[in-house]
């Protein structure tokens, strides 16, 4: 596989440490709200990739965080703790937050049929780690106490600037305009790695430490989480784009440091997901989450589907008319499926040539776009249905879009509309089995054919104060509750 690697700036042909294994970490959440589809963008993106590893043969442990405690409102550390900040918001504890918000973030996982890591691990289960690389950091004098805290010394460093060749001006995104600076800090971009209680009295998970009763920051946590579960030799690091600093660059300086050799060689980041305004936020306009899309009508799906459309390393502009968009054409590519006919021989021949081809297209740089096409090519391949049907599903380990089972249904809804027959023996009603419902679109359907439209539009209307949306299909009507 060839994959653009953010410390060289290249395309490169991918490598692990040890031969056939892939120890990969990704940046969870920060569990203090919901996660907005932007956000949900990268760890789409993350699952391909680990999908993908898996199906061209790699044995993948894939660790991730969930920060419960330490990140502070500026990615830098400076402002307001943000566990905090939701447990007042809501008048909860920060432990309930974090549970809820937890339980929120793996919802929307299922929903976007993200498989869920082998090792998620809260930051508050591993403060003796972060204390035992702390230690050495003071000791090996790569970290100074000051007022109170614990900094990294970012002036040890032969190179700080890890992902960018741009000079510090472009890079001072910790250093925003309003957030005053850390004056116990020897440089800049020094960061803490714990906090004593001079910081946030009101903070409620501290822990003992050498340096005092206190906690993390943010940053460490990811350090002691991977090394605890990915060994000292990690291949694949990944987050958004927004985590390459300081997060990920202060990871690697406090990991490379206290290790004494290279940590990380590969890191793959996912870019943003725009509205029309610019960057998604949580704090900006419209709060775009998957109950939301949910409540909209939206299957979850189609959204994984839009996000597989474009590449991870483009920046994706979201709008509404775009996800409709996505929607139409992923709802084709289920009809199309649907109507293959399953059952009967797979011709390996061909089923090992599209494989291959899928192999390396999706293997150049993770094109989920060509892996997408790579259906359509399917579809159209002068093959029977059973191969067809055998390499969607095949892709569908990697793409994760439910391919085979939305085109079962849709299969067995199809058969079903046929087996209600109207009165006239045209066929009228589906849905969801309420004899009720079934009446009143049966009457609106023989209002229209009556050329009755008064009666009919009044019906819909009925109906769709019910919740219940109906959709025209030949020589009938189908509906659904939305
Ligand atoms: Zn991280």
């Amino acid at each position: 596989m060839y994959l653009y690697n953010s410390v060289s700036h290249k395309k490169e042909e991918f490598r692990t440490h040890t031969p056939g294994r892939v120890e990969m970490y990704t940046c969870g959440p920060t569990v203090y709200h919901f996660a907005h589809i932007g956000n949900l963008r990268s760890y789409i993106m993350e699952d391909v990739l680990e999908k993908y590893l898996r199906y061209a043969g790699y044995e993948v442990n894939r660790v991730m965080n969930i920060t419960d405690v330490g990140h502070l409102s500026s990615d830098a550390d400076t402002g307001e703790d943000k566990m905090l900040k939701g447990a007042k918001r809501e008048h909860k504890t920060v432990l309930e937050i974090a549970r809820f918000y937890t339980d929120a973030f793996f919802d929307d996982c299922r929903k976007l049929n993200i498989k869920t890591p082998d090792v998620v691990q809260p930051a508050t289960g591993c403060i003796d780690e972060y204390i035992r690389i702390i230690s050495r950091l003071v000791e090996t004098e790569y970290a100074y106490l000051s007022g109170g805290n614990v900094y990294f010394d970012t002036s040890k460093l032969g190179r700080y600037y890890v992902f960018n060749d741009h000079d510090e001006e472009d890079l001072a995104v910790g250093v925003r305009e309003g957030v005053e600076e850390d004056a116990n800090k020897r440089n800049k971009n020094d960061f803490v790695l714990w906090f004593t209680r001079s910081k946030f009295e009101d903070q409620a998970l501290k822990w003992d430490s050498p340096w005092g009763v206190g906690y993390p920051g943010w940053h460490i946590e990811c350090s002691g989480i991977s090394m605890k579960y990915n060994g000292e030799y990690l291949d694949l690091h990944c987050g958004g784009v927004d985590n390459a600093f300081p997060h990920h660059t202060n990871e690697i300086a406090q990991s490379e440091s206290y290790l004494g050799h290279p940590w990380c060689p590969q890191w793959f980041h996912v870019h943003h997901l725009n509205t029309e305004g610019g960057k998604m936020s949580k704090s900006k306009g419209e709060f775009l989450t998957v109950s939301l899309l949910e409540e909209k009508g939206y299957d979850p799906l189609a959204y994984r589907y839009f996000c597989l459309q474009s590449h991870y390393r483009k920046a994706l502009v979201f709008s509404w008319e775009n996800l409709d968009n996505a929607v139409a054409a992923y709802h084709k590519l289920v009809a199309r499926i649907a109507a293959l006919t399953p059952g009967g021989e797979v011709d390996r021949a061909v089923f090992d040539r599209y494989r291959e081809k899928f192999l390396q297209q999706m293997g150049n740089d993770l094109n989920t776009s060509m892996g997408v096409t790579a259906v359509f090519d399917v579809l159209k391949a002068g093959t029977d249905d059973a191969t067809k049907l055998a390499l969607i599903g095949d892709f569908d380990a990697v793409l994760s879009l439910s391919l085979l089972e939305k085109a079962a249904a849709r299969r067995a809804e199809d058969a079903r509309v046929k087996a209600v027959p109207a009165a006239d023996g045209a066929y009228a009603v589906t849905g969801e089995g309420d004899p009720e419902i079934d009446a009143r679109v049966l009457a609106r359907y023989e209002a229209k054919k009556a050329k009755n439209f008064a009666e009919a539009d009044r019906i819909r209307e009925e109906l769709k104060a019910m919740g219940v949306e109906i959709t025209d299909v030949k020589g009938g009507a189908s509906w659904r509750r939305v």
